[in-house]
């Protein structure tokens, strides 16, 4: 490689750059909006909660107004009661686990897969206890979790298994949504995620009518004024108090406009991602590419987070920051050792693997617009680092 060669910068994420092509829908969507003058219950939320449940299969979307308030709503929505414990992996973004104690419930970690990112079937067996109500697997980056194995699981204890979806647009086994392979599941459009708002909004999905009626209740205050006897099958009176989480109109309007281009830019992630793993996994220093794992029978692959896991990692990503080119930590510290999780009282050791993917693991800059060029430059620069020759 020359030494002189042009230097191209790779952000980690450029959002306004990903969809300047659909500036024009999302102009006429954002007029829409204005010219009906209803900023809030308007019709926008609507039709695109309808369009994504064509896309989806979903019976019902509720549109909310980030993927962390999708998941409490899910969780209560599921039924879960003071005290009752949901199980996570300790691998996973804080919401996971953090929703469920804002949803009155106990995480209880356990750890991921040998081979992928998945909350384990076994390790959950092990943290299982008369208070366990729920399991809530977690689908990172580009794959599904083993609902097979956990679907097994929840049904030999009789638990309500929900999904942490946010990441998981377009990840389908057998053809069914992630989100609609237990009881519900979630999605986030924030920014950066394969369908993104210009702000923050999510999504429920469920087949489920009566999580989707209560869900819809909770995201607009609830059932005030109203008793358990008006809803016959809800025995949980906390169902009743509800929050302000509705998805607003505007990004609503730019959402329905974005979904008309998902299948295309799926497909341009993948070739991104399959750019970066014909190159980078040959390289020394480079332990494992995301291609490498297969997902879980009947499982499709969609390449939200291009993740690698990599020898001295802080170094290379000091490396390539000097070299404009951006990355991502997911995640820096496992939730069993994180401070607003010490009362759970874990220590360094209880789920290896989770803790071994902290420490090794590093995103790279993955969006439809971004150029062959930009793949090919961050290969050179990981190869360069690899190679011990730093410029
Ligand atoms: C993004 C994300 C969330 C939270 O979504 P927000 O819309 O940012 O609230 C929850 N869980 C996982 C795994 C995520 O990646």
């Amino acid at each position: 490689m020359s030494e002189r060669r042009e230097r191209i910068d790779v952000p980690f994420f450029d959002q306004p750059a990903t969809f300047q092509d659909l500036w024009p829908e999302i102009r006429r969507n954002l007029l829409r909006v204005m010219e009906r003058g209803k900023f809030s219950h308007g019709a926008m939320v609507a039709e695109f909660e309808q369009e994504l449940a064509d896309w989806t299969g979903a019976r019902h979307v509720v549109g909310v107004n980030s993927g962390t308030d999708a998941l409490v709503l899910l969780l209560r929505a599921a039924g879960l009661g003071p005290g009752d414990e949901v199980i996570v992996p300790a691998y996973t973004f804080v919401a996971t686990a953090s929703s469920v104690v804002l949803a009155g419930g106990v995480p209880v970690f356990a750890d991921i897969e040998e081979h992928g990112y998945g909350i384990d079937p076994l390790s959950v067996e092990k943290v299982l206890t008369p208070r366990t109500r729920m399991i809530m697997p977690v689908h990172l980056f580009d794959r599904l979790a083993d609902m097979e194995g956990l679907r097994k699981v929840a049904r030999r204890h009789g638990l309500t298994l929900v999904e942490d979806s946010a990441e998981a647009i377009g990840m389908r086994l057998h053809g069914v949504h992630a989100g609609l392979l237990g009881s519900g599941g979630v999605l986030s459009f924030f920014p950066s995620k394969t369908l993104g708002a210009i702000g923050d909004a999510g999504a429920l999905l469920t087949d489920d009518d009566g999580i989707a009626e209560t869900a819809r209740a909770l995201r607009h205050h609830g059932r005030s004024g109203r008793t358990l006897d008006d809803f016959p099958g809800i025995a949980n009176p906390t169902v009743l108090a509800g929050c302000n989480s509705k998805m607003d109109d505007f990004q609503a309007a730019v959402l329905l406009a974005k979904l008309s281009r998902l299948d295309a830019d799926i497909d341009r992630r993948a070739r991104l991602s399959a750019r970066y793993d014909a190159r980078l996994r040959r390289v020394p220093g480079v332990l494992t590419v995301p291609s490498a794992a297969a997902p879980h029978p009947g499982g499709g692959r969609v390449v939200y987070v291009h993740l690698l896991q990599v020898r001295d990692r802080d170094a290379l990503a000091a490396h390539l920051a000097r070299a404009g080119v951006g990355t991502e930590t997911y995640y820096p510290v496992p939730l069993h050792l994180q401070p607003c999780f010490s009362h759970l009282g874990h220590a360094p050791g209880d789920f290896p693997r989770a803790e071994e993917a902290c420490e090794k693991a590093l995103a790279l800059p993955l969006y439809p617009d971004l150029t062959e060029a930009q793949v090919d430059r961050v290969c050179d620069e990981i190869e360069d680092f690899y190679a011990g020759r730093r410029r």
